[in-house]
């Protein structure tokens, strides 16, 4: 198949108030919510949502770009290109770093169209790209300069469909938003080759790391493309087969063990389960494969209900990056890489999105605001690949592995690039519509537009506060009722809402207040959540945190830091003492920290024998006073010991 045989037309630019993010279910899947646009959903630059994808625009992504010159990424694409003689440099799959990054600057570009340095590098790396495919449209810079022989030879192994995958969500955001129409025909042109290859006629192989499924949902979505969502279907369909062989680490690694319908256990590489959910979903609503999806949540109750983090994280062990057993929670080797926090969201969006179920839009916003942003410094420059919730006094950094610090690039960057896309299209994120009204999962500074001239004005200092005021700026709907729906997570105990100031009294169901009025513009909705201080215990199967606590406000995680305690105190000698009281302010000592909780502790001194028969009795030293930080924020002051889960000393 060559590039002159085929021809695909290029969907028309859509005005921006059209453009859809980074999911957009057909009209005819099975969702009970429709995500609303890049354009119908704006975050404003005064709260922290805006504020992070700002700093994402202005620092992450630009360092992102810079990396990707100076790592060898570029390089790699201009030699595949014959245009360069350099020896190829990084991973081999170091183009879906190129792709991410290029998807990112796509929906950052559908808001900031004057970002002249970004324009460039989507012009100039589309053009490359287009110039590094062969002529039957494969497109790696790896298989193409350093093991053209390989190609397509280890499947297990070698990421070709993964890289592919990314290629294809880059120009679905290049297209979808207008920004470039010329990325589309490049990925076509390799997608046809994939449905060649590998479609009904073709061989039976599927991928070592899951992303070309939802990839390949999404670019039908956008395409109208039937074989695309065949062939997404078709990788889902072989999976658990045991095509991928035994490889390394046993075919559970990479989710090769059971047909996908059939597993109960999330297991293996994280990452990749996540992915390969995300791409369940996409097919099951696309397909009205109810199997499908009822897999799908299945695997949620495993992965939630005994195996993800307090702050989100997904992977406990560093060994294969690999899920645990049921409660192997462990605090200090905690893997939770970040690219498996942000699958998470992905994949809790898609669910969302399916089934309208609250529960998936909790996690959204627990994995957001802990372990998805604890992953980026304040700086947008330094990263964490890995995500723990304990960094003991005198950790022994293991290189990238498990950095005690964040680091401004990885020789396996996948994870910046994925930040880099994830908090470009957050908007996308934030509400959703049907025919009956306006659904809104996370709370930001924000105008939202639903379809048929609703819009709403949301203004929060979330997650520091906990009220959301909404005043409805257009009531739309031609003079009819129609349903505001506002979640209340599931960490709120208690809440109130007002309309127009008058307080009304609305049971949230099913984790939403719905509020049903012919709506007049001008009015008012406050919803105010209270968010006390909670302290969260983990089920006593998790062995590694049983008898600590978490402290918690809203939906942010706290931890405890060195740089807050006295000279000397080691971390780990340090117990909340549950006779004084725990409070939350902004104090002056730390301005930059709009909610610092404050605790009572004490130091525990408990000898130096490692071992003791019988109960050992800790004595109490000296009381101090404990400053916990949102984890989020750990370690921008200083390097050193930090911890989420705090023991308790024993009531006196
Ligand atoms: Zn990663």
């Amino acid at each position: 198949m060559t590039q002159q045989k085929l021809s695909h037309t290029v969907p028309a630019a859509p005005g921006l108030q059209e453009a859809a993010g980074p999911v957009a279910p057909t009209p005819a899947a099975l969702s009970a919510l429709r995500p609303l646009g890049l354009g119908q959903a704006r975050l404003r630059a005064e709260g922290l949502l805006g504020r992070w994808r700002r700093r994402n625009a202005e620092d992450t992504l630009p360092h992102c770009v810079d990396n990707l010159h100076t790592a060898g990424n570029i390089g790699n694409l201009r030699a595949a290109a014959g245009e360069s003689e350099d020896e190829f440099a990084g991973m081999w799959f170091a183009d879906s770093d190129v792709h991410k990054t290029l998807e990112a600057a796509a929906w950052q570009l559908a808001t900031s169209p004057e970002d002249d340095g970004l324009r460039s590098f989507v012009d100039d790396t589309t053009a490359l790209l287009a110039r590094a495919q062969r002529e039957d449209g494969y497109l790696n810079s790896y298989f193409t300069v350093v093991a053209p022989q390989e190609r397509w030879a280890k499947p297990d192994w070698s990421h070709e469909l993964y890289c592919a995958g990314h290629l294809f969500q880059a120009a679905v955001a290049a297209a979808r938003t207008g920004v470039s129409p010329d990325l589309l025909p490049v990925a076509r042109r390799f997608a046809d080759l994939l449905v060649e290859r590998f479609g009904p006629d073709g061989v039976e192989e599927v991928c070592g790391h899951p992303e070309v499924e939802t990839a390949l949902a999404e670019l039908y979505r956008l395409t109208g493309h039937r074989p695309y969502l065949d062939l997404a279907q078709r990788f889902l369909d072989l999976r658990g087969r045991g095509l991928l062989g035994h490889g390394r680490f046993g075919p559970r690694y990479y989710q090769d063990h059971q047909p996908v319908r059939e597993v109960r256990e999330v297991t293996g590489h994280a990452v990749r389960q996540l992915y390969l959910l995300a791409g369940m979903v996409d097919v099951a609503v696309e397909t009205g494969d109810l199997a499908l999806l009822d897999a799908a949540e299945r695997l949620w109750a495993d992965a939630f209900r005994s195996r993800t983090y307090v702050t989100g994280a997904h992977g406990s062990r560093h060994r294969e990056e690999a899920y645990g057993d049921p409660y192997e929670l462990p605090s200090d080797r905690a893997y939770g890489e970040t690219c498996a926090a942000i699958a998470s969201f992905q994949w809790n969006w898609r669910l969302l999105l399916a089934t309208g179920r609250a529960r998936y839009a909790d996690e959204m916003e627990r994995v957001l605001y802990n372990a998805v942003a604890a992953a980026v410094s304040s700086d947008g420059r330094h990263f964490f690949y890995s995500n723990p919730l304990q960094l003991r006094t005198g950790h022994a950094s293991s290189g990238e592995e498990a950095a005690s610090r964040r680091l401004p690039w990885y020789s396996c960057a996948c994870c910046p690039p994925n930040i880099a896309r994830l908090m470009a299209s957050l908007p996308g994120y934030l509400a959703t519509a049907d025919d009956g009204g306006l659904q809104i999962h996370l709370y930001g500074d924000a105008s939202l537009t639903a379809p048929g001239g609703r819009r709403v004005e949301m203004r929060t200092a979330y997650p520091w506060q906990g009220r959301i005021e909404l005043e409805v700026a257009e009531g739309g709907g031609g003079g009819q009722a129609w349903t505001l729906a506002l979640r209340v997570p599931a960490w709120c105990d208690t809440y109130t809402v007002s309309v127009g100031g008058e307080p009304v009294r609305v049971p949230a169901r099913d984790g939403y207040v719905r509020l049903t009025r012919v709506w007049t513009p001008g009015t008012t909705v406050v919803l105010d959540l209270d968010m006390p201080v909670r302290q969260v215990t983990a089920h006593p199967r998790v062995d590694a945190v049983r008898g600590c606590v978490a402290l918690t406000r809203g939906p942010l995680v706290y931890c405890l830091e060195q740089a807050d305690l006295p000279p000397g105190t080691v971390l780990e000698d340090v117990r909340l003492d549950p006779a004084v009281e725990v409070t939350a302010a902004r104090r002056e000592d730390l301005p930059d920290i709009p909610v610092v909780i404050t605790a009572g502790g004490l130091v525990a001194h408990a000898g130096d024998s490692l071992y003791t028969a019988g109960a050992r009795r800790e004595r109490t030293g000296t009381p101090l006073t404990l400053t916990a930080v949102p984890y989020f924020l750990w370690g921008n002051r200083s390097e050193g010991p930090m911890r989420v889960w705090i023991p308790v000393a024993a009531a006196g």
